[in-house]
């Protein structure tokens, strides 16, 4: 291959104003961004699975660590009051484990989509910033509690 021959046009496509078409162009013809090709929204779906695993394994380990350290304080009568007291803030604890784990499982399918077709999804990728945005608000409400 030549260096100084112009790469051939293929599939691309805008991460930030959605442009997509087959072309050589490495900057957007709309915004000027730079331009993905299907290899490398292949490889960001590959690192998307990866992290989205990870994520969701990582969550789930504490929130089971969480309930046993919550099942064994309960046989203690004392601390079992003290737990009940406290059931609002641990209903929002684990509404956001939960939320934490969608949005792991979430970066799993984005990413499965991605690595298959080599193209962004642009509904998954709404419903990811819906489940982020979701995140942010359960972790400002949890925040009142503390
Ligand atoms: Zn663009």
């Amino acid at each position: 291959m030549d260096p100084n021959m112009p790469a051939p046009p293929e599939y691309r496509e805008c991460f930030k104003c959605w442009y997509q078409g087959v072309t050589a162009a490495e900057k957007c013809p709309r915004c000027g961004r730079p331009m993905h090709t299907s290899s490398n929204i292949r490889n960001r779906g590959i690192l998307n699975i990866v992290v989205g695993l990870f994520l969701a394994g990582f969550m789930s380990v504490i929130a089971l660590w969480v309930a046993m350290m919550l099942t064994n304080a309960m046989k203690n009568p004392e601390s079992a009051k003290k737990i009940n007291g406290e059931s609002g803030f641990l209903l929002a604890v684990y509404a956001l484990f939960a939320l934490v784990i969608v949005f792991g499982l979430h970066s799993v399918v984005i990413g499965a989509f991605q690595a298959i077709t080599g193209r962004r999804s642009r509904v998954l990728i709404w419903i990811m910033w819906a489940l982020l945005f979701g995140l942010l608000f359960a972790g400002g409400f949890l925040r009142a509690f503390l």
